[in-house]
């Protein structure tokens, strides 16, 4: 049985000098393979890097909304060149309004251009949302449904939009929000997701998980999706081998024009 670490951070500062480490107890825990999202230009070519180190690594470029007020004047041009440039994902992008004062136009102005290169490009899409739905489904109904397959990340929202997120052809990510004991809300969206829509992430090295024997650090790193799985499939009542395979199936399906190989490299399950 293998996994899939469906958005995460590989890049970041605090765990970048142990990657080797991490991407050998990732490998013994099987997980196949980690989705790296780059947030801004300044860690394109470090993600980049990365997936040329390490063929579990499978890239992401895209502006994260926490950080379109650091974009250059060329930043259309940088993405676009490190799209063309690997086989790889778009993102992490999305729209974030928790912070008031964040300038909400011109995340949806770079928000919406990442989901017309995705379109262009037939690129799998990962999506940050967070108390943004509105918007996120005004944009939604504008373009249409997705050509190319995508994730919301960590999914923050309410379980009734879960059916309007599928018809537009989105995937559900759940990270280790999933293993919180009072997270009611997220459990019941994971109990709502379809069969064939949910995908499991950590958000390394963010979002550690309720482990019965925690580390430390605090540091989130992919080992630990197994884990996640495990307590999320306990959580909705599922049998876990059938959650954890289900979830894997799903990534392969979402992220399958951007694997070594495609599908032919599939490993045994
Ligand atoms: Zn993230």
């Amino acid at each position: 049985m293998f996994f899939i670490d469906s958005h995460c951070h590989l890049h970041d500062s605090r765990i970048i000098s142990d990657i080797p480490g991490i991407e050998d107890r990732a490998r013994i825990a099987n997980v196949q393979y980690m989705v790296s999202c780059a947030t801004m230009e300044n860690n394109f070519e470090l993600t980049a890097q990365l997936s040329k180190d390490f063929s579990s690594i499978l890239p992401c470029f895209g502006i994260h909304p926490w950080f379109v007020d650091n974009i250059s004047d060329q930043w259309k041009e940088r993405l676009e060149h490190y799209l063309l440039a690997y086989s790889s994902g778009i993102g992490e992008t999305g729209l974030d309004f928790t912070d008031k004062t964040s300038d909400r136009d011109l995340q949806i102005k770079v928000f919406e251009h990442h989901l017309g290169l995705a379109m262009e490009l037939e690129r799998p899409i990962n999506i940050h949302i967070r108390k943004a739905w509105d918007t996120f489904i005004h944009i939604l109904k504008k373009m249409g449904k997705l050509k190319v397959s995508g994730l919301i990340h960590s999914y923050s929202g309410s379980a009734d939009m879960i059916s309007l997120f599928e018809t537009y052809g989105l995937y559900i990510s759940f990270s280790g929000s999933v293993t919180n004991p009072n997270a009611k809300k997220v459990v019941n969206a994971l109990k709502r997701a379809s069969k064939e829509r949910f995908v499991l992430e950590t958000d390394t090295p963010d979002i550690y998980p309720y482990l019965s024997e925690p580390q430390v650090s605090q540091l989130n790193e992919p080992k630990n999706l197994p884990a996640i799985a495990q307590i999320a499939s306990t959580r909705i009542g599922m049998e876990f081998e059938e959650f954890s395979r289900q979830a894997y199936d799903n990534s392969l399906n979402l992220f399958h024009s951007i694997l070594p190989g495609k599908k032919d490299n599939q490993w045994t399950s």
